[in-house]
Formats: structure tokens, sequence, C-alpha cells
């Protein structure tokens, strides 16, 4: 056993835990868990817990479908609203090989960073994850109601949900969350919550943490907290910008004095590598047929495939930083309900791609781009990302850096999965359809 391990068994006797969560999650970003009584933790350690991993989304077929769940000692988390329960995040081990098995996100994103490592890099991410807040019906079922008429930033008592963002703040923290702000966002209902950046792996795995902290502790309010991201039409969408640095040996490499936004070369790169493949990276960072009705004009949502220091209408911003740790770059587009390993790990080894291949950073567009016509954009160059899961997959499939970035198991499974997800879609008749043409035809 590690120390920290030898920790984790400590705890669990000291705070009288009983169960033990071991957790994963699924190529759609679905968190799993197999529960285990409290005394299985030193063999979960030791030997891992075994697992049929057949019935997992896009995991094994059902012949060769033993699994087997290595605990990551430093997730350790007592779970706030189960108070004898704790949590640990795991890797999953194929048992055939016992190599990380390629199927678990979590592995295809530590490929990233292995990758980024052998560069001399280290890379943090911060997510803003946006959410609504949603009454429940009589039968407990999730509605569109939202429980208040708060706007962006306002207070109590027109953001009725502040007590609610208060418990959850307290339940994040609680398990470990360092949390830099909370806000009520633009739309009514719309919330959000941000917390410290860290490695890119352990982000990933906060995410994940995140999501279902946040549904556990509005349920307990009798709200259903929902991270869909365009649940409303007409109103904003939830976003989930992701905040990128690579440090080289404790440096942050995206800083630069020099130059003019403060951004090294590296971090151009980078911006350029993301650039680059924006539609390809779309499918996973905007994986639902849902995605694409947030990135339309109009609701702060990018739509256009260039970068700004200043306005919000770009894919990538460069937000404002106060020392020189705190250079950045913000993906904008990506969206709350993507898999955060899968997302993290394609904009990651799209940006290395920019750097080892040198690619040139376009100029920034300082104008809001909302208002420019088809022409204005031509005249600038400004691609539009894909307008619809279906066309974000076909670029997928044609963008080699972004599919290979997924890896061998997983890269087929996501577009099989996002295809029978956009075919299902097509043939569905909408309210919209039904509204517009059933009594007019
Ligand atoms: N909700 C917006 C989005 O969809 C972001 C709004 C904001 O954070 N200013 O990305
Ligand atoms: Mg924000
Ligand atoms: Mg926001
Ligand atoms: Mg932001």
């Amino acid at each position: 056993l590690t120390d920290e391990e030898r920790d984790v068994l400590e705890r669990i006797d000291r705070e009288g835990i009983d169960f033990l969560r071991l957790q994963f999650t699924d190529i759609l970003g679905t968190v799993k868990n197999v529960a285990v009584p409290a005394d299985q933790a030193e063999k979960a350690f030791t030997e891992g817990i075994y697992f049929d991993g057949s019935s997992i989304e896009g995991f094994v077929r059902i012949q060769e479908s033993d699994m087997r769940l290595k605990p990551d000692a430093s997730t350790f988390a007592v779970l706030p609203w189960r108070g004898t329960s704790a949590r640990l995040i795991c890797d999953v081990i194929d048992t055939s090989t016992g190599e990380p098995f390629q199927g678990d996100p979590r592995a295809v994103l530590q490929d990233a960073l292995d990758r980024a490592e052998s560069m001399g890099y280290e890379v943090n991410a911060a997510p803003e994850p946006e959410f609504f807040l949603f009454e429940e019906d009589e039968e407990g079922k999730a509605t569109t109601n939202t429980n208040d008429a708060g706007g962006y930033f306002d207070v109590a008592p027109k953001d009725l949900a502040s007590d609610v963002r208060r418990d959850i703040i307290y339940g994040l923290e609680e398990m470990g969350f360092d949390i830099e702000a909370s806000h009520h966002e633009v739309a009514e209902g719309q919330h959000e919550i941000n917390f410290e950046y860290d490695d890119a792996l352990s982000t990933a795995d906060n995410v994940a943490t995140f999501r279902t902290v946040v549904r556990a502790i509005a349920a307990q309010h009798d709200l259903h907290a929902t991270f869909m991201p365009k649940p409303i039409a007409e109103v904003n969408g939830s976003g989930m910008h992701v905040h990128f640095s690579l440090f080289e040996d404790g440096e942050n490499a995206f800083h630069d004095e020099d130059d003019e936004f403060n951004l090294s070369e590296a971090a151009k790169q980078f911006t350029a590598g993301i650039l680059n493949h924006a539609p390809a990276l779309a499918a996973v960072t905007n994986p639902t047929v849902n995605s694409y009705k947030r990135l339309v004009p109009g609701y702060e949502a990018p739509v256009y495939v260039a970068w700004s220091d200043r306005n919000r209408s770009a894919l990538i911003r460069k937000p404002a930083a106060r020392v020189p740790a705190a250079s950045r770059i913000e993906a904008r587009f990506p969206d709350p309900s993507c898999n955060p390993y899968l997302a993290f790990a394609v904009l990651i080894h799209a940006g290395l791609d920019g750097m080892e291949n040198d690619l040139d950073c376009p100029d920034p567009i300082r104008e809001n781009i909302y208002e420019f016509d088809e022409q204005k954009r031509e005249e600038y160059g400004i691609e539009t990302l894909p307008t619809n899961l279906g066309e974000a997959v076909d670029a997928l499939e044609t963008d080699e850096t972004v599919y290979d970035a997924l890896g061998p198991h997983v890269g087929p499974k996501f577009v099989e999965a996002k295809r029978a997800e956009f075919a299902d879609y097509l043939v569905d008749v909408s309210e919209w359809e039904l509204d517009r043409y059933l009594e007019k035809f």
C-alpha cells in the first residue's frame, strides 16, 4: 500500500465510513459506480474490484467483459449528502492484459497528458459549468419551470435559488473543492459555479463529481438541476467554458511579458491547433443534438471559428490575467453535456498538434462577429462551427488528429453512438412541426 492508500484506510476507520462507491464513467460521460462495503477497501487497493463491463455503454463485447477497477487514493471524498458513504474514482483495467482499458475515458485523457508530458508540459484546466434549476411536478418529474426570476449577478430576494446554490457550494467544499465564485447567470433559473484550476485529470474528475453533487443537492430542495445545453429556446443556453494553460518546470508556458496579449508563441500555436480542428472537436465538446441549439448567434455562445482578446462571440477568448501564472486561453464552445475526460483529451491533442506543427495563429477578431454578414466573415476568413450533430460527427470522422485522440476503442464506439443518436432525432416528429403544419396543411 502507498502512504496515500494507508491514509484512506485510516480515514475510513476514523470517520465511520460504511460504504465505498467506486466511480468511473462510460464514454458518454455518465457516472457509474459499484458500491462495496468499506472493509473491502484494502483489497480494492491491492487486488482491485472486478466487475462485468458488458453493459456499460461502449465498454466491451459480451464475451470479454471482465474489468477491474483500480481506485485512485487521491480522489477519496466523503459524500456530504450520505455521511457514511465515500467515493473513490477508479481507473479501469483490462483483466486480459493488466493494462489500462482503452475504453476508459480517464485513460484517454491520461494519454493526452502523457503526450504533453513527453513535450515537457503539465496541463492545467479550469471549467465554468453553467446549469439550470427547474421545479419538479407533483410526480417528482423535471419541468422547465424556473423557480426564480433572477438575472445575471442578481441577488436575493430575486435570486430565490441562492440558498440552494449555497448548499451546493457547502457540499462541494466538503468534498474538497476550492470554489472561486458562483453567481446567477443571465437566464431565469440559470447558475454558474467556478472552481479553482487544477491539473487537467483532477479537473475532469471534478467536473464528473460536480454534476453529481449539484443534482443531488438540488433534489434535496425538490429542484431538478440540468446540464442540458439549451433547455429553453430563445434564452441563453448553458456552456462549460474551459480555461487551459501549460506549465513547464513550474512556470506558465502560456505567458509572455513582451507580447501584446501576454500570450507566448506556445499559447498561440495551441490556440491555432484548436481553431484548426474546431469542427471535429465539436462532436466531442458539444456531443448532443441539443448542443447545436445553443451554438447560434445572439446568446453569448460562440459560433465562429476565431479567437479574441475582447469579445465573447469567438470560439476562444484570452481572458485578462492579473499575474503571469494566470495567462491562459478560454475555450468557450464546450458545453456541460460533454464527457469532460474526452473533451479535455481532444482539446489538448488539438492544441499540442498546433505546437508540434508550428501553426500560425490568425489575428484576433475584436469586433462582435454576431454582427458580421457572410461577406464580411468571408473577407476575414472566419468559418462557422457545425450546425448540427450529424455535421460534427462527419467532421470528426475525417479529422485524423481528433479521431485518433479518442483512441482505437472510444473513437469508433463514439461515432457509432452519436450517429445512432442523430438518426433517431432525424426521424422524430417534433412539437415545432405539429404547431407549424398540423392545421396548415
Ligand atoms: N451561457 C453562455 C454560453 O452559453 C455564456 C454566458 C457567460 O458566461 N457570459 O456559453
Ligand atoms: Mg463565468
Ligand atoms: Mg457564464
Ligand atoms: Mg467564461
